[in-house]
């Protein structure tokens, strides 16, 4: 990290043309992290653009700095504008991941620009596309570790109300991602970013409401509608929902409509690990959750192409949703001990 830090101070030392990327279908802590990031360098005289490859999830707009998001998938004019921004850029942070797949095809741009590329990310296992990384997997979140490279570079910072976007951009980040300060990643760091952050000031309540009880009412019946055939198989301590692409229609599902649905599968008693299926665009999502140490990144990459964290992680499939989950039912077996010793 210090190394980086070096390097990223002498890199900021003059104005910069910056683009700030992060993981496709963003969540709070992808466009937290960014947003943060943007506001702290702006603010340093550099010109910065944020890009999330794909939408996002409508409960994320109120973040500051949002409306100067591009879509980059949204028309063919975005995707040029996107592409200037990444050919001509000095800088470009690639916040929240560790592989370019996840980019989708702004992957390609991003390998190819001159750019210097700094990586800030808390997944395991990274590509080695980055020249920059502050990488820490006992991270909580790409937030937290936005906090301490701010930190870093100005130590005065969350003093006062002036830093109060700052805040709300770095908590929600960290918030969402620790599961509301629950899951094994809340350490005592953690929580003394937080109260480093709290002294400018914003408002918790306000943030967790605007995050978590502001949903469509269909949103919450697509909820209800998921939970109503979950399955549970007890002989492996798993549970698994499916929803189809007609599920997604019928309740007029937009992005992040089903983000954080897959954790209600873990809520069942025994159950140690869970999935979600989801059919969308002609591929199937899967998110994996589990408890303990059951590792579901290992899971996600030995059979589903995907990766991410011990107790959360996630892949995609070509295959149909029936074939999808006759490939996860067909390796259960395998890791039956596993479950078994949680
Ligand atoms: P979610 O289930 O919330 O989409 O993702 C859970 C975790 O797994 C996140 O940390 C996310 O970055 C990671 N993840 C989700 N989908 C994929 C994927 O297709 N590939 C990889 N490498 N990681 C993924
Ligand atoms: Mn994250």
């Amino acid at each position: 990290m210090n190394q980086a830090i070096d390097a990223l101070r002498a890199l900021l030392s003059q104005p910069q043309l910056i683009v700030i990327t992060m993981h496709r279908d963003p969540d709070a802590d992808a466009l937290g992290s960014s947003l943060g990031w943007a506001l702290y360098l702006r603010r340093q005289g550099h010109q910065v653009t944020v890009i999330s490859p794909t939408d996002y999830p409508a409960n994320l707009r109120w973040l500051p700095g949002m409306e100067t998001v591009l879509v980059y998938e949204e028309n063919a004019a975005s995707r040029k504008i996107c592409q200037q921004h990444i050919e001509k850029a000095d800088l470009i942070c690639c916040l929240d991941f560790s592989a370019l797949s996840r980019l989708k095809d702004l992957g390609k741009l991003v390998q190819d620009a001159k750019a210097t590329k700094l990586l800030v990310d808390h997944h395991l296992e990274p590509e080695s596309f980055a020249d920059l990384m502050v990488w820490d997997t006992g991270a909580a979140a790409t937030a937290q570790l936005i906090y301490q490279v701010i930190k870093k570079l100005d130590p005065a910072l969350f003093a006062d109300a002036r830093d109060i976007p700052l805040a709300e951009c770095l908590y929600a980040g960290i918030m969402t991602d620790t599961g509301s300060f629950r899951h094994a990643s809340t350490t005592p760091e953690v929580h003394l970013a937080v109260a480093d952050l709290m002294r400018t000031g914003f408002e918790i309540n306000r943030v967790h409401r605007l995050i978590f009880d502001s949903s469509p009412l269909s949103r919450l019946q697509l909820l209800g509608h998921a939970l109503s055939k979950i399955h549970v198989l007890h002989e492996y301590r798993t549970s698994y929902m499916t929803l189809t692409a007609a599920d997604l229609e019928l309740y007029t599902s937009s992005a992040g409509d089903t983000d954080g649905l897959v954790n209600y599968g873990l809520q069942v008693e025994d159950v140690v690990m869970t999935a979600l299926f989801v059919e969308r665009r002609g591929e199937v999502k899967i998110s994996f959750r589990s408890a303990g140490d059951f590792s579901v990144r290992d899971l996600a990459h030995a059979h589903f192409g995907g990766g991410g964290h011990k107790n959360a992680s996630g892949g995609r499939t070509s295959l149909s949703l029936a074939e999808t989950v006759q490939r996860f039912l067909a390796v259960l077996p395998e890791y039956q001990s596993r479950l078994q010793s949680v």
